[in-house]
């Protein structure tokens, strides 16, 4: 028999390579998927007694032989009128829509879609089908060389089930390579249900004859079929049968490249109203995290798909490692119809809801554990926060803030601790902060001298995080430990006297700004303990914020532009001070102006280059 393809298909050929350019491979993961149906047909047939068939042995095998690349299949198989309505008429009937509704679409993001067995002519210049239905009817062969035109005829073919041979274009001889087409197998066919087979693979094995010099048995070299599949994924099993230790397997089966145990995995698996299995891993995180590597990997019924999940998965999810299986995505869509699909969007709060629960089961039943993790998932909660309402609002059972000493507290307990002490006169809460332990060492050593707690802060979420914070818990600030000297961060209503009277203090003024940089300093005179620093360099707590939202990218260039400015805090309560005031020999006055600052600019780590050459002579020249 020969025939037609529908009439209107004769544009489809050149729309299947065309469009598809980029992505030919899916051709195999296409073909292949169509085999394990075929396949999961029959299994299910038999078991409902609608098929009296053997089973057999039900393994696809791909081959390559010279320039054909072959899928067999020992599935259901095809009948003559099967075909006819399935390949010939079926998977045609919507080319014109088929054409209507990409025509628009930029290349890359098409190639999602299941074009299904056409697929095979990306890559081959004529393809046969010769194929057996499971019940009794003839075999057939189909062939077809990429024009509109078919021939159908009856076959010999003996076994059950459909070979697909694809006579390889020769611009595609890539996918007569071994190495290529393993390498696609791997890609897309690693989890499919039914065992692929694709050549042997070698082993090594003691032979039960020869025997080598020292008469032990020699080693030799076996074959045996290479099963290039996992038929049973962890993920579709039951979360009850499977150990941590499983887990961490199918981790590191999934990304043999990655070396690192992950911290701990969420087993997703709902079958209404949608459906979606998956297991989502928590990593490690490390300081530089290339989102490019170990992504979540989207199957459909265990078919691989991609593996950029975006829209599917939360944003600050995108980083968890792992796998999602739905048939429930639609896959021949664009990325912004994808984002606005109701399903879609269920699955994402699904996910968002599901990774809360288990955060705070975590925190719930093993509190110390939680904290040891936190710090490598901290970041994957503040960016929740940050970018969720919803997840907030969960979160804040079981988020943590972690102090300078790396003790650990709910926002609960952390209000509970520093109420007593951190209140200032006007009843607001103030919560101390550090980005730098050792950087800001002495302020924090003085803030906690004071029965101070000091928070450490230093991801580089946490300034927009500090914000979130101020706006969630009422009558609070955050201030950061150096923004001011310890008496000032949280004004109390004590005040010390003042050894100076108001003229002395103007006069005092001008002796310092003399020898000052007055750009870069603002002068400020405070009454504080005589055994308090002489001068004391503090930042302010707005400006530095800003300029550090600016740099993580919030819309804040301005500030990120201001020059770096300082407050150096006078006390006038020093004795050293005093002696500013006291003598008039000018050089005396800038040696000690320069000295107090100098050390005020050290204890900060701002003492750099020259100055701090300049420092340590002149600081000799004193001892002398
Ligand atoms: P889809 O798989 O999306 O339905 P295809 O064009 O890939 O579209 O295939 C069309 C139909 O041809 C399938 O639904 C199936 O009925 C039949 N078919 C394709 N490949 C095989 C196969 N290996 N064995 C049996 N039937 C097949």
């Amino acid at each position: 028999m020969k025939g037609n393809i529908n009439v209107q298909t004769e544009n489809i050929f050149p729309v299947i390579k065309k469009f598809l350019y980029s992505d030919h491979e899916i051709f195999l993961r296409e073909l292949i998927s169509n085999a394990t149906d075929a396949t999961q047909k029959l299994k299910a047939l038999s078991s409902m007694g609608k098929a009296d068939v053997e089973l057999g042995d039900l393994t696809i095998e791909v081959k390559i032989d010279d320039k054909k690349l072959i899928i067999s299949d020992r599935g259901i198989g095809m009948t003559q009128e099967e075909v006819d309505k399935y390949i010939n008429q079926i998977a045609f009937s919507g080319a014109e829509d088929f054409l209507e509704k990409y025509k628009n679409v930029s290349e890359n993001l098409i190639g999602h879609f299941g074009l299904g067995f056409y697929s095979a002519f990306m890559v081959a210049d004529k393809v046969e089908i010769r194929t057996k239905s499971y019940t009794d009817a003839p075999a057939v062969q189909w062939v077809c060389d990429g024009s509109p035109e078919f021939t159908m005829q009856e076959t010999d073919k003996p076994d059950r089930g459909t070979d697909i041979i694809l006579h390889i274009s020769d611009d595609c001889k890539e996918f007569l390579e071994e190495r290529r087409i393993l390498e696609l197998l791997n890609k897309y066919c690693r989890f499919m249900p039914v065992p692929i087979r694709f050549g042997d693979e070698s082993y090594w094995e003691d032979s039960e004859t020869e025997k080598d010099s020292d008469g032990k048995p020699k080693r030799v070299e076996k074959k045996r079929p290479r099963i290039v599949n996992d038929t049973e994924p962890a993920w579709k099993k039951t979360p009850a049968n499977l150990t941590d230790d499983d887990y961490r397997q199918f981790y590191h089966q999934l990304y043999p490249m990655n070396f690192e145990d992950p911290l701990f995995q969420i087993h997703l698996n709902v079958d209404y109203p949608f459906n979606l299995t998956g297991i989502l891993y928590f990593p490690k995180v490390k300081r530089t995290v290339d989102p490019k590597q170990n992504r979540i990997q989207l199957y459909c019924n265990q078919v691989f798909v991609t593996d950029s999940v975006e829209g599917v998965v939360p944003e600050y999810l995108m980083l968890l490692h792992g796998v999602l299986d739905s048939p429930d995505i639609p896959l021949n869509v664009s990325r912004s119809y994808l984002q606005s699909d109701s399903n879609v969007k269920k699955i994402s709060a699904h996910i968002s809801k599901k990774v809360a629960d288990k955060l705070e089961e975590l925190f719930k039943n093993n509190r110390d554990d939680f904290e040891k993790k936190w710090d490598d998932i901290k970041i994957f909660i503040e960016y929740g926060m940050l970018s969720d309402e919803k997840f907030c609002e969960r979160a804040e059972k079981f988020a943590l803030l972690k102090n300078t000493d790396d003790k650990y507290f709910t926002f609960d307990d952390y209000k509970n601790r520093i109420e007593p002490l951190q209140t200032d006169k006007d009843k607001t809460l103030v919560y101390l902060y550090a980005t730098n332990k050792d950087e800001q060492y002495s302020y924090i050593a003085k803030a906690k001298e004071k029965g101070y707690d000091v928070l450490l802060m230093d991801s580089i979420l946490d300034s927009h995080f500090v914000n979130l914070l101020e706006r969630k818990f009422e009558h609070t600030r955050f201030v950061r430990v150096d923004s001011d000297v310890v008496e000032k961060l949280i004004p109390k209503e004590d005040k010390i006297p003042e050894k100076l009277s108001e003229q002395e203090k103007e006069k005092l003024k001008p002796i310092i700004e003399k020898q000052l940089d007055t750009k870069k300093f603002t002068i400020q005179l405070e009454s504080l303990e005589e055994t308090d620093q002489p001068m004391v360099i503090t930042q302010n707590e707005f400006m530095r914020r800003y300029k550090e939202m600016s740099m993580v990218g919030g819309g804040m260039g301005f500030y990120g532009d201001m020059p770096e400015n300082y407050n150096l805090v006078v006390n006038i309560n020093h004795p050293l001070v005093g002696q500013i005031l006291a003598t008039d020999d000018e050089e005396r006055q800038k040696e000690l102006v320069c000295q107090l600052t100098d050390l005020a600019l050290l204890s900060n780590g701002l003492l750099k280059g020259e100055a701090l050459t300049n420092f340590i002579n002149r600081s000799v020249k004193i001892i002398k």
